[in-house]
């Protein structure tokens, strides 16, 4: 079978979804791959990189669909896309079937079969290699603290000089999930004292061996929600969850929100009038805007600057790190690839009694499969 990889239309989307490295080990499993000219430039992997790996050179996303059996991308395809896929087709991607009912309707009126990566079964031990939302968190919750740091005038790291002594920044992280502590271990690697909230309290332990404090509210309620995930928390843990926060919010230099509740809108943890209290000069980085935002005043896919603070909403940061961020979900593509085709004879097989596969396949030879029953151990 064919793999092609298409460039990615989504405006601003930088990443691609397979790279030189791993075309080379998906020839190996036996497929052949082919890469839609100019797919990788915007992630710094060229045309002449992909064909070295072995890789064949497509001019145009027509005739890319037209030519590949299985098709891995990045962002879910758009109305256009689905337009060219192959009737018959695969297709790897993120599809948030959730948000998107007729783009799935559309995919199953071509008769494909589709792989939501965004839909694997995370608690597996065996699904971690594939846990594409995991690496693409790790990435962001990276950029975000980078994104902090450009965005604010000072050190992070505190420092004496000649000229002076110079404190260190003070961070406060709202949400320690796979973000919250990729952002909670740059920010103390960059030397700021750093603290963390969650309404998990099992990430305590988390945040600590990162290298940071982990602040509790006043206030008796576990936050588990189930699948690791979160749930709404009650009136009381909310109002005594504001009044941290409102001390944590004049103290902070910087605060970066990460916190979701699966399928509600992001809980609003910072209010305008803790905004307001903050230092001029402060940033704030919601990570959470694309989902309607931690913070009441972040402009999703912007920075502005509020009572003196920057806001940053960017909904791309994982994008804004595209070399990085593709060379990860291509390996967690690959490694999906290789339970697919463990025959290495470049077929790949949809194996539904397997958890892993199961839960990931919200299509099948256009009859749609999703959601997936609850996992047996689950
Ligand atoms: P997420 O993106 O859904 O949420 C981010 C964080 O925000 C979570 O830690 C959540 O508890 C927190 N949060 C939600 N509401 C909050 C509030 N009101 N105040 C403060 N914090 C709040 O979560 P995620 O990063 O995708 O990860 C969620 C869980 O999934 C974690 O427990 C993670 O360890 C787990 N996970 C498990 C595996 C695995 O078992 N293989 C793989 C990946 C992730």
């Amino acid at each position: 079978q064919r793999i092609g990889v298409p460039r990615e239309t989504f405006p601003l989307e930088k990443r691609v979804a397979t790279v030189p490295d791993v075309v080379e080990k998906l020839i190996k499993l036996g497929f052949k791959v082919a890469v839609e000219s100019g797919a990788g430039e915007a992630a710094n992997f060229s045309d002449d990189a992909y064909r070295a790996a072995g890789a064949e050179i497509i001019d145009g996303a027509a005739a890319l669909w037209a030519a590949s059996d299985i098709v891995f991308k990045v962002r879910p395809p758009s109305p256009d896309e689905v337009g060219l896929m192959r009737e018959g087709g695969m297709l790897i991607d993120f599809i948030w079937p959730a948000q998107h009912p007729e783009l799935m309707q559309q995919l199953a009126a071509r008769k494909a079969t589709v792989l939501a990566i965004d839909c694997l079964p995370r608690t597996l031990s065996r699904a971690q290699k594939m846990d594409a939302l995991t690496s693409t968190a790790g990435v962001s919750g990276y950029r975000a603290v980078i994104e902090a740091a450009n965005a604010f005038g000072r050190y992070f790291n505190g420092q004496i000089t000649a000229a002076g002594k110079v404190p260190p920044a003070k961070v406060f992280i709202a949400g320690a999930g796979v973000a919250g502590l990729a952002a909670i271990g740059t920010a103390a690697n960059l030397g700021a004292i750093v603290r963390a909230n969650d309404t998990r309290a099992e990430v305590a332990d988390q945040v600590k061996s990162l290298g940071g404090e982990f602040v509790k509210v006043d206030y008796e309620e576990d936050g588990a929600g189930g699948g690791g995930y979160a749930k709404v928390m009650s009136e009381g843990f909310q109002a005594a969850q504001r009044q941290m926060y409102a001390q944590q919010a004049k103290d902070a230099d910087i605060i970066i929100t990460t916190a979701l509740i699966p399928g509600k809108p992001a809980p609003k943890l910072i209010t305008a009038e803790m905004v307001q209290s903050m230092k001029p000069g402060s940033v704030i980085v919601d990570m959470a805007a694309e989902q309607g935002g931690n913070c009441e005043l972040t402009v999703p896919g912007e920075a502005v600057v509020r009572h003196g603070v920057t806001i940053i909403g960017y909904t791309d940061l994982a994008s804004r790190l595209a070399k990085q961020s593709s060379t990860l979900y291509a390996t967690n593509l690959l490694r999906l690839t290789e339970e697919l085709c463990k025959a290495k004879d470049g077929l790949a097989i949809v194996n539904m009694e397997d958890d892993a596969i199961r839960g990931l396949t919200v299509i099948k030879d256009g009859a749609i499969t999703w959601p997936a029953p609850p996992l047996k151990q689950a």
